[in-house]
């Protein structure tokens, strides 16, 4: 990485407490010792199945759930906060600088809400403006910017579009003028021609307002064409990190190269030889030892069911991958 860091995260991690009595208690280790740079204005990808913990740890950046282990340092310029520490007023200003937009742009939006309200609700919640006059304002610029014609503020949410719809939640996202994003799966819900309209918006964005944006996403095409940096998780864990072009090209890690030829390809000749990734994620409360992937890995030997794997760089550019074998299996792609 090159350029200024927004967010940094050393060995960040997030349990959660499941099970009652006294006996019964275990913790789900979601996010668990994962260490990551986002630069500042980039547009950030990442990736995994389901049960990777990718939308815990973008939650984290959000300080939407607590976090139980490491640290997350967050410096915008303006402010410079722990994001473990950050509580009272702090905690309060950086609501408005870091901001999530949905995933379903259809149960995000109250339905008995005008779209001027739902866009002005963190303005007020947040009391970020001074009169009613100066709130409407802010409202008609951030629905411009987000291709909202004004006249559809005095509507109510059903009378749109799915595409229109997440127009409304990124501007309701936007209003309070945040520095860092987060959109979680948030065109997944949409048409695919659809999609490419709101990625573009959100790139539009992006650029012109100098917005910084994790983007999660299970859909690894649209991260090829959306993001300039992705990060690759398994089972809380970090695997593979690397710019867009470099990870897709000549991705490193097992799992990754898994994923990747799961991607449907035009070309017929491309067609069957995709790597199947076997079996299931195992479950958060009952992870295998040594390298977590070892139980679907077709790689895998007897010193990865034993020895976790760190994350270590293939090379200078901020390509970093967690594998004991990436240099004999992949290292001269
Ligand atoms: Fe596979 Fe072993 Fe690498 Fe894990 S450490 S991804 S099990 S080869």
């Amino acid at each position: 990485m090159s350029g200024d860091i927004l967010i940094r995260a050393d060995q960040l991690s997030v349990g959660f407490q499941i099970g009652k009595g006294l006996f019964n208690k275990q913790i789900l280790k979601a996010v668990d010792g994962v260490s990551v740079e986002i630069e500042k204005g980039s547009f950030f990808g990442l990736v995994g199945e389901s049960g990777s913990g990718k939308t815990t740890l973008g939650r984290a950046f959000l300080k939407a759930v607590p976090i139980t282990g490491g640290h997350a340092r967050y410096d915008d310029g303006e402010v410079q906060y722990d994001l473990a520490e950050l509580a009272g007023p702090q905690l309060k200003d950086y609501r408005k600088r870091a901001q999530l937009i949905f995933q379903d742009p259809y149960a995000a939006l109250s339905p008995r809400m005008t779209v001027r309200d739902i866009i002005a609700e963190p303005l007020e919640v947040m009391g970020l403006t001074g009169s009613r006059a100066e709130t409407d304002e802010r409202v008609r610029e951030i629905a411009a910017r987000c291709r909202l014609n004004l006249e559809h503020l005095r509507r109510f949410p059903h009378a749109f579009s799915g595409g229109q719809r997440q127009r409304i939640s990124i501007a309701r996202a936007l209003v309070s003028d945040p520095k860092f994003v987060v959109a979680d799966e948030s065109v997944a819900a949409l048409d695919v021609s659809i999609q490419a309209d709101v990625l573009n918006l959100l790139k539009e964005l992006q650029r012109d307002l100098g917005l910084t944006f994790m983007f999660i996403s299970h859909d690894l095409s649209v991260v090829a064409h959306t993001c300039d940096h992705v990060a690759v998780m398994y089972l809380g864990r970090l695997v593979e990190t690397a710019p867009t072009r470099t990870l897709f090209h000549a991705p490193k890690h097992p799992y990754t190269k898994a994923l990747f030829s799961a991607i449907p390809s035009l070309d017929p000749d491309d067609r069957g030889k995709a790597q199947k990734l076997e079996g299931e994620i195992p479950s958060p409360t009952n992870q295998p030892a040594g390298c977590k992937f070892h139980t679907r890995c077709p790689y895998a030997v007897d010193r990865c069911k034993a020895e976790e794997p760190v994350l270590e760089h293939a090379d200078a550019q901020g390509h970093d991958v967690a594998c004991h074998r990436w240099r004999e299996l992949f290292g001269a792609d």
